[in-house]
């Protein structure tokens, strides 16, 4: 499942391509054309993520709401040479596109999304209001995720998975962020010390940002002290390795201690962390 540096830079691109543009918008796969008509001929103002959710809104006060849960992909294309209007409908497609945005400059085809929607101003507050604060929004306030897991019992990994305390965490960073912090995933809120909160919260401020600038979730510490001198003497990251310390190395010795990181289901996601590293405390 896209984590929520993947919708952030979706947002960003989408943005670049389409905010301040009048795109004709469709549904090729024709299961979404009432929704795409609500928008066809509409001007796009901007589009944010927010957690795992797009949100873009149009002229009229009206937004398109997605979420592309396990499966979905949203593609944006640039032409090579701008496309006349007359040609915006003759874009050739392949599978099964839910909805399609054509400008002049840009092509974005979106495929098998969980959540695809025409919702009001209102509604989209309503979107907001439900999520947790974002790490990746830089106003974001971490207070009212602490107020919810400092009261209470269900684990911290599992917390850190609860869009509505959290938005945006998915499973590699909550793996990968506890073990970084050598925390216990199945301490509950209510142990979890204000400290290690901050901790968690700062780490994810730190290191989302290098997923959206590169595409990739990158937590082992080597990786990020290079990613980090890559993005400041270059302004971006280029490719690299996809490597993690916990995530998906079930079995294998533990990078920092050696003995062997271990994985369990926990509310419905695999868990991996080192059993020694992170002891309960
Ligand atoms: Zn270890």
């Amino acid at each position: 499942m896209p984590e929520g540096h993947t919708l952030h830079a979706l947002a960003r691109d989408l943005d670049s391509a389409f905010a301040g543009s009048t795109p004709r918008v469709t549904s090729p796969q024709g299961r979404f054309a009432e929704g795409a008509a609500l928008l066809d001929g509409h001007g796009v103002l901007r589009v944010e993520a927010h957690g795992k959710h797009l949100l873009m809104a149009f002229d009229h006060e009206l937004y398109l709401n997605v979420h592309l849960g396990l499966i979905g992909s949203f593609s944006v294309t640039r032409f090579a040479r701008p496309l006349p209007r007359q040609a915006w409908d003759d874009v050739p497609r392949t599978g099964q596109v839910r909805l399609r945005l054509v400008n002049e400059t840009h092509l974005a085809d979106l495929r098998g999304p969980t959540l695809c929607a025409v919702i009001t101003a209102q509604e989209a507050a309503t979107v907001r209001g439900r999520l947790g604060p974002d790490p990746l929004q830089p106003d974001a306030d971490p207070a009212p995720a602490w107020e919810r897991i400092r009261r209470s019992r269900r684990a911290i990994a599992e917390l850190l998975m609860d869009q509505s305390i959290i938005a945006g965490v998915g499973n590699v960073y909550r793996c990968e962020v506890l073990f970084r912090l050598r925390l216990n995933p199945f301490t509950a809120g209510t142990e979890v010390k204000p400290a290690s909160w901050q901790a968690v919260w700062d780490d994810l401020v730190a290191l989302m940002p290098l997923g959206v600038a590169s595409g990739r979730i990158i937590t082992v510490p080597a990786d990020v002290e290079a990613a980090r001198a890559e993005l400041a003497a270059t302004g971006r990251i280029g490719a690299g390795p996809r490597a993690s310390s916990v995530y998906k190395r079930a079995g294998q010795p533990c990078p920092v201690c050696g003995s062997r990181i271990r994985t369990q289901l926990l509310a419905g996601r695999s868990l991996f962390w080192c059993g020694r590293c992170q002891r309960r405390r």
